[in-house]
């Protein structure tokens, strides 16, 4: 089996969510919505499955909108929540600089469809602060979304101080939490975010199911129209089996989540601190609490991240070099550049991930097969000497 180093880009599922999945292909595989028993029975173990996710974050099961993943969350929170507060445009909404793509592609396009848009970069240190968002705050501000815990770096943000700064100014607050779900506490009441989004197959669950949280009381236009279900918010047969898988992932996750976080920031720390000490002109992006317990997002200066990634994987590596949605683009990843770090720099992006199956041994192969990868790569670049040598500029 590959050494997997990108759990932030994905998980495999966990077998015991898998074999709680199985039943429900071919034995209980009736439409939740036909009234017949084994329809029923689908219509039972997806309000079960809803009742479980609701209580483990701090929400009503009527505050759940299970949507096909964190992308289609992401969506929605914007789109389904602006056709009603602001259905002719005029609205301001604000974000960050290193969402996720599902928010700053969405974002654009409200810009160029009548609505205002205010980009908050976050600070050197990785987070996005509060009083930076309320500097920005205007009197038609609707929605305010601000990432919880980012994909790149690890970075967790304040969102509690965050939805207040909002709240005050009479705006929205949604926060995009794929990556913060399973590693870190998320409870909707302590946020106090009126929106959040979840993903199932970054916790070990199944890819194509996630869930929008939508306070009680917020007005919502769904974004996939059809046949009514979820109660008019989101259309479409539900996702059973993989809302059963859903909910055993997420119960997994939260079982040992503290004893989880201190093995996993063991490795991490490792990962920085020895590749950091054995290569010179090497760095972690952010090394700021609070931070995820499972990323090591490191710069590599003098080397291109994608001939580090190439190279390890020939090993039996699967590293990455930041989000896999830029990966394969010669772009600079946006994360990177939001928090300062230099063009040039930010191309010798690696990023670890680390996770459920993630050990010690595989943590000392890695940086063993990294190290000659990166002095064989400095040593055939032509500008290495020349920028960090001993005449070097850096
Ligand atoms: C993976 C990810 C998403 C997208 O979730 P999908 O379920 O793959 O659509 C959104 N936001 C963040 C922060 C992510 O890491």
């Amino acid at each position: 089996m590959t050494k997997y180093f990108d759990y932030a880009a994905t998980t495999p599922t966990d077998p015991r969510v898998v074999e709680e999945m199985l039943p429900y292909f071919t034995e209980h595989f009736g439409n939740p919505n036909s009234l017949y028993t084994i329809g029923r029975d689908a219509y039972k173990a997806l309000e079960d499955a809803r009742e479980r996710i609701a209580a483990l974050i701090g929400a009503r099961p009527e505050e759940l909108i299970f949507t096909s993943g964190g992308t289609e969350s992401d969506n929605a929170a914007f789109i389904s929540t602006l056709n009603r507060y602001a259905p002719d445009g005029g609205a301001h909404i604000i974000t960050s600089a290193y969402e996720h793509h599902a928010i700053l592609e969405v974002v654009e396009w409200l810009a160029k469809h009548d609505h205002e848009l205010t980009i908050v970069k976050p600070r050197a240190d990785g987070h996005v602060y509060a009083d930076d968002i309320a500097k920005e705050m205007r009197p038609n501000t609707k929605v305010v979304s601000i990432i919880m815990a980012n994909n790149e770096i690890g970075s967790i943000n304040d969102i509690a101080a965050i939805s207040h700064v909002a709240h005050e100014g009479g705006a929205l607050l949604h926060t995009d939490a794929v990556q913060a779900l399973g590693k870190i506490k998320v409870d909707v009441g302590e946020l106090g975010v009126d929106m959040l989004s979840l993903s199932a197959h970054k916790i070990y669950g199944p890819r194509g199911i996630g869930a929008l949280y939508l306070r009680r009381g917020t007005r919502f236009d769904p974004l996939i129209k059809g046949g009514g279900q979820e109660s008019r918010r989101r259309s479409g047969t539900q996702n059973v089996v993989g809302a059963v898988g859903f909910a055993k992932a997420l119960e997994i996750a939260l079982d040992d989540l503290d004893a989880e976080a201190i093995r996993l920031s063991r490795m991490r720390d490792y990962l920085i601190d020895e590749v950091t000490s054995r290569l010179e002109n090497t760095l972690a992006t952010v090394e700021s609490d609070p931070r995820l317990p499972n990323i090591a997002p490191l710069l590599i200066k003098g080397v291109e991240g994608e001939a580090m990634l190439l190279q390890l994987d020939n090993l039996g590596f699967s590293v990455s070099t930041g989000s896999a949605c830029s990966s394969g683009s010669l772009e600079a990843s946006h994360v990177l550049l939001s928090v300062g770090v230099p063009q040039e720099i930010a191309h010798g992006s690696l990023r670890l991930s680390l996770g459920r199956w993630s050990t010690q041994e595989d943590c000392e192969a890695l940086v063993d097969a990294l190290v000659p990868i990166v002095e064989r790569l400095r040593a055939m670049s032509p500008v290495y000497e020349k920028m960090f040598g001993s005449e070097g500029y850096m």
